[in-house]
């Protein structure tokens, strides 16, 4: 989707500082960092929303968040401990349409989330 902000960084048509990326996903740091550590991972393929994923999504789905683990136990977050998170849809605060899995760490996150 050559509208899709997500679509056009993955294609590195709009720059990030990525962190990793493969055939089928690209890690890079948010924008507006909430935490020492914030990034997205996001699949190269277009998927609007989590309602979107389909059960042959599921390994792509199973990679983000393998590969968010991978990058925090890098970073020195795994014992201390990360947060990953999908927003979806308007209550959850979802801004960009292209289905992300935060990854948050380097602070004491608080919980539940406002
Ligand atoms: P969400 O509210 O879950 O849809 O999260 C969207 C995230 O994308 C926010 O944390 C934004 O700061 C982040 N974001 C928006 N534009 C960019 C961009 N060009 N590069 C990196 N992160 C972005
Ligand atoms: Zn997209």
């Amino acid at each position: 989707m050559s509208s899709c902000l997500f679509c056009r960084i993955a294609a590195a048509e709009i720059p990030a500082k990525v962190i990793y990326q493969d055939a089928d996903v690209v890690a890079f740091e948010d924008i507006n960092p909430q935490a020492p550590l914030h990034c997205l991972v996001i699949p190269r393929r277009h998927i609007a929303t989590l309602n979107d994923v389909t059960p042959d999504d599921a390994a792509l789905v199973g990679t983000m968040l393998y590969r968010a683990a991978q990058i925090a136990r890098e970073r020195g977050y795994a014992d201390g401990g990360f947060r990953t998170v999908f927003n979806c849809n308007a209550d959850a605060g979802q801004t960009v349409f292209h289905i992300h899995l935060h990854l948050l760490a380097g602070r004491r996150l608080g919980w539940p989330p406002g």
